[in-house]
């Protein structure tokens, strides 16, 4: 059995729920702030941030996600800060994506393709994701590698080819995306044994598949992501009280299988980051 430390990520907000769905979304910068910090004490070591705007919608505000990051270092917590640059799967033009980098996170999101995302098209063309990757590079922020299916784990090989992405490589797979990888154990191993050796790997799935998949990660050897941003409920018919309990129950799943969740700092160490902000 794999007892090595687990990486556990809380996706608090997203770009697409609202709180009409669930009045506990966190959208303002203090709540997410509030949502990452309290999931933080529950064992999350990465946060994965969306901003939203005033009225709740999805936006690439820098001052938004400046606001947010300073929110949650003023109470003493040192998570792991990654921005989306996902730009609400077609919603804003290329260029705002970028914006999110400017705030100083030490990971951000890579879409590593182009995708049917529901009834949109999630537009990351070649030259889009290289410009990405080169000025995460330059910005000195660690990619995390998002893949809804096989073939953009190549896309991604690409960039690494290319020396724009730097190992350790830090993959998210996302499955259950109606136009991604369905999200079956089947999937999830091929997607795992189509990385290099050495990778680091996370998976998230959509709604109700959220905690099965996250539980096969415990069992295999990879790490996992929760929250709101995936799924709104704790389980069928009930909303989730918050993102804490969410990351509350994948700990305790993943301690009475043998994996302690890692600190922030023990997951900068695995993956290959500096010193933690705090210090
Ligand atoms: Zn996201």
């Amino acid at each position: 059995m794999n007892t090595d430390k687990i990486i556990l990520s809380v996706a608090t907000t997203g770009s697409w729920a609202s709180k009409a769905q669930h009045p506990g979304l966190p959208t303002a910068p203090e709540e997410i702030a509030q949502a990452a910090v309290e999931s933080w004490r529950e064992g999350a070591a990465i946060v994965h941030v969306h901003a939203r705007d005033e009225a709740g919608k999805m936006t690439c505000d820098l001052a938004r996600f400046r606001r947010i990051k300073e929110l949650i270092r003023a109470q003493g917590c040192d998570l792991l800060i990654n921005f989306s640059t996902s730009g609400g799967a077609g919603r804003v033009d290329e260029g705002e994506r970028f914006n999110s980098l400017a705030a100083g996170p030490e990971l951000a999101s890579l879409d590593a393709g182009s995708m049917n995302f529901n009834q949109r098209v999630f537009l990351n063309p070649p030259d889009f994701i290289e410009e990405l990757a080169r000025r995460m590079l330059a910005a000195h922020v660690k990619p995390e590698i998002e893949v809804f299916d096989s073939g953009m784990v190549g896309n991604a090989l690409t960039l690494v080819e290319k020396n724009l992405i730097q190992p350790p490589l830090w993959w998210q797979f996302v499955l259950g995306v109606r136009g991604g990888a369905p999200a079956t154990a089947r999937d999830l191993v091929h997607l795992v044994e189509s990385v290099p050796a050495g990778s680091l790997w996370s998976v998230c799935a959509v709604g109700r598949h959220q905690l099965p998949m996250n539980v096969l990660a415990i069992a295999i050897g990879g790490h996992a992501r929760t929250g709101l941003e995936d799924n709104l409920y704790y389980r069928r018919g009930e909303l989730a009280q918050s993102n804490a309990q969410l990351v509350a129950r994948l700990a305790r799943i993943a301690r009475e299988c043998g994996r302690e969740p890692a600190t922030p700092q023990e997951a900068r160490a695995m993956l290959g980051l500096g010193d933690s902000p705090m210090a």
